[in-house]
């Protein structure tokens, strides 16, 4: 159990100041609740930047092994490695066709989400150079702006379909700009634009929802889904909760406490000075962990914080890059001692609350834990 000292100790190596655990069977649970929820769509699994940085290598095979069989990532160089830890699964890449990836493509058995026109000839210009009909995606605009093929590109495909002769056509998709509010009519406006521009286009399975836009509703969930953050245990929905179990916690380490006096500031530049007497933790994870600095206090909104024993304790001055000071003085003594861990991420601190109180999102809190935690798995059989 976090919170006592000499149990956690034992299984870390000697000096380790942050903790990531991560619990492979509640992340093939969580797999399996959307593949249900989904259902008859197939669920893939986005496991794009390092598995939301949990570890391609653990979390690839799990998911594989509880019969995920196609991931999406965004960079030619996640298929890679993706490849490596499932032989057997479908992969595609977001970011698309690159010039002269083409082989790679090939190689690895990896499908590009084609993106442009220039996309589109450039790898049927591929498949007639090597006698093969490469399989791809195509990814059309529906008002994200972003990536996809816009509309008039999408016309012109419709016109000449000899364009997409030379391409296995597997699957057909579309992003959604604003499926974190459920209530926002340009989600229904985007997915009548799929539909329409889906239509005029070679018939082939779609794909529109990621984790936010599976709580959409089935009209959403197309052939295939595609979440992501919600695998992970976050809850992408502002106002529905997705029906999956946290996946991770994260600990760091008090390594002192003091006492200081009215008046004493706290950290770089002293923005935070004691209005009453005060006992001061500070704790090993800073921004070089991945703890924004925005979370430092005051900082004009809602500040960062850490939880002991499930009792939340503010930061105070500055983050720093590898500390952060937390005002612990009501907390009863014994729940915060050198040694002990801080809860940053967990049951009282949820990656949506940190991305809160540090104004970002939980997203970018799980992608940017640094390599400088020592990664727990649990479970994954
Ligand atoms: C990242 C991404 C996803 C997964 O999004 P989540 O919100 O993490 O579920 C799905 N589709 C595309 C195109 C993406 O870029």
């Amino acid at each position: 159990m976090i919170g006592s000292r000499q149990q956690h100790d034992a299984a870390l190596p000697p000096g380790t100041t942050g903790v990531i655990r991560i619990d492979l069977d509640r992340l093939a649970a969580n797999w399996r609740v959307l593949t249900a929820l989904g259902r008859p769509a197939e669920c893939a699994a986005v496991v794009k930047a390092d598995a939301y940085g949990l570890g391609a290598i653990r979390c690839i095979p799990a998911l594989a092994t509880a019969g995920c069989g196609t991931f999406f990532v965004a960079r030619l160089e996640e298929a890679i490695e993706v490849r490596a830890l499932a032989p057997d699964a479908v992969i595609y890449v977001l970011d698309g066709l690159l010039p002269g990836a083409e082989h790679v493509y090939a190689r690895i058995r990896a499908r590009p989400v084609l993106s442009s026109l220039e996309e589109v000839l450039a790898f049927a210009a591929f498949g007639r150079a090597t006698g093969s009909r490469p399989a791809a995606a195509l990814h059309i605009c529906s008002g994200l702006n972003r990536l996809g093929l816009p509309e008039t590109d999408v016309l012109t495909l419709s016109q000449e379909p000899g364009r997409l002769a030379q391409i296995d056509l597997q699957l057909i998709m579309s992003h959604l700009a604003s499926a974190d509010a459920g209530d926002d009519p340009r989600n229904a406006q985007q997915l009548a634009t799929f539909q329409s521009l889906r239509s005029k286009l070679p018939v082939a399975p779609a794909s529109l929802a990621a984790s936010d836009g599976m709580m959409l509703g089935p009209a959403y969930y197309c052939d295939l889904t595609r979440p992501g953050y919600a695998l992970y245990g976050g809850q992408p929905s502002g106002s529905l909760r997705t029906p999956v179990d946290p996946v991770v916690t994260v600990h760091a380490r008090v390594l002192q406490v003091r006492d200081i006096a009215v008046g004493a500031s706290v950290g770089y530049s002293g923005i935070w000075t004691a209005a009453r007497p005060s006992r001061i933790a500070t704790i090993a994870a800073g921004y070089a962990d991945g703890i924004p600095r925005s979370g430092s206090a005051p900082n004009g909104c809602e500040n960062g914080a850490v939880a002991f024993s499930g009792i939340l304790a503010p930061v105070v001055g500055r983050v720093s890059m590898d500390l952060i000071t937390i005002d612990v003085t009501d907390l009863e003594p014994e729940t915060c001692q050198p040694g002990d861990w801080a809860e940053l991420i967990g049951p009282t601190i949820t990656l949506e609350e940190a991305g809160r109180r540090a104004g970002t999102i939980g997203y970018e809190i799980l992608t940017r834990l640094s390599r400088r935690f020592y990664r727990m798995y649990s479970g994954g059989g």
